[in-house]
């Protein structure tokens, strides 16, 4: 008798390694390690959640209606063509079912998130990477490897975990360049986060490209509702109608529903939260950069630092430092970024902890 075997790529995938939550000694270890929001999720979002506690009884609206349309109430959008999923992670695994077949590719940039890939794997796909300049995803590079088999290219736009992004007349150029047939998705996890001019948001390219551009957003980042498990895809109409087949009726949860609409309607803390980050960002990357590491220049929350390496000062050193210190960030070995870390901007008690730590780290080093 022989086992039931599954199809023969899904033993080849790749786990997705997520940031770390627990240290041993800490039952409240700082956790900068998976750019959760720093400050929570919105007080009003957290009321709606436990009100909604009320009806968990009842199956959730299929059709997310009351949060599709706070969303395009608040982004300006067309209600119809945004598909709410399980986090934005779930439309990009609904992107990959529907779009790419076994021996189909999947263009994503170097050092782009890992889902695209793993996602592009899980359905057969082959994932092709494109290189960068400077941890800077470039068209030209992803233009060089695309062919006739290339189903989609995934940008996230700024890149987690570089930070870096693509600029408006980059992204435009990249769509007018690729073939029509080709979907350009592009994961703006960290949109809100952005506060340079020379950036635009893709929802608006929806709508000028020919049913070939697709924005994901999630609720994980600035809306701090990671737990939740929510995020949402501003389609064309027929990717819309496509997705909406394949996902099931009921992906996700009436807490998830209710606390999304509440935190998307609070736009007054959304605002809070991005200054906040604007103002943490720019304070923790001057004060990494003046104890001698280089850094990325992010456009999210969070700061790509990287570090000497030699066995005293590098990534790892760096890393078992924190941990010492009850902090935990982000090593980057998956991303082949070994002498980097990641680290999450936090509130200013956790910032200044990490600032310190860092510092009598490098003090060590004497
Ligand atoms: C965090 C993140 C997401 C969000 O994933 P969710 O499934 O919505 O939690 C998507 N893309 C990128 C690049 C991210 O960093």
């Amino acid at each position: 008798m022989s086992a039931p075997s599954p199809r023969p790529w899904i033993l080849d995938l790749e786990e997705y390694i997520s940031g770390e939550s627990v240290l041993a000694g800490y039952a409240k270890p700082i956790k900068l390690s998976a750019n959760e929001g720093a400050l929570g999720p919105s007080p009003k979002a957290l009321a709606a959640y436990l009100d909604a506690a009320q009806s968990m009884h009842r199956y959730p609206v299929g059709s997310h209606a009351h949060l599709r349309q706070a969303i395009a109430t608040v982004q300006g959008l067309d209600a119809a063509r945004i598909i709410c999923g399980v986090g934005s992670d779930e439309i990009i695994g609904f992107l990959c079912r529907a779009y790419v077949g076994p021996g189909d590719e999947v263009v994503y940039s170097d050092h782009g998130f890992r889902m695209y890939p793993i996602a592009a794997a899980a359905v057969g796909g082959v994932p092709v990477a494109a290189r960068e300049v400077n941890l800077t995803a470039s068209v030209d590079d992803l233009l060089s490897v695309v062919t006739a088999r290339t189903r989609i290219v995934f940008i996230a736009n700024p890149n987690n975990p570089t930070g870096t992004y693509l600029t408006k007349d980059e992204v435009l150029r990249l769509r007018k360049s690729l073939p029509a047939s080709v979907l350009l998705v592009l994961d703006e996890a960290y949109a809100e986060f952005v506060t340079t001019d020379d950036y635009a948001s893709g929802l608006k390219l929806v709508d000028a490209c020919d049913d070939n551009v697709v924005v994901t957003r999630t609720f994980s980042k600035i809306y701090g509702l990671g737990g939740i498990r929510l995020g949402w895809g501003y389609c064309p109409a027929p990717v819309a109608k496509v997705l909406n087949r394949i996902r099931d009726p009921f992906n996700v949860s009436v807490p998830a529903l209710a606390a999304g609409q509440a935190a998307v309607e609070d736009v007054a803390f959304v605002e809070t939260c991005r200054a906040h980050n604007q103002t943490w960002r720019a304070i923790m990357a001057e004060k990494i950069a003046a104890l001698g590491f280089e850094l990325t220049p992010s456009a999210c929350n969070f700061n790509l630092v990287r570090f000497p390496t030699d066995a005293k000062r590098n990534a790892a050193a760096a890393d078992s430092y924190l941990r010492g210190r009850g902090i935990i960030v982000r090593a980057m070995g998956s991303y082949g970024l070994n002498e980097w870390l990641r680290m999450t901007v936090g509130t200013e008690a956790e910032n200044t902890l990490l600032i310190q730590a860092l510092t009598d780290f490098v003090a060590t080093w004497e």
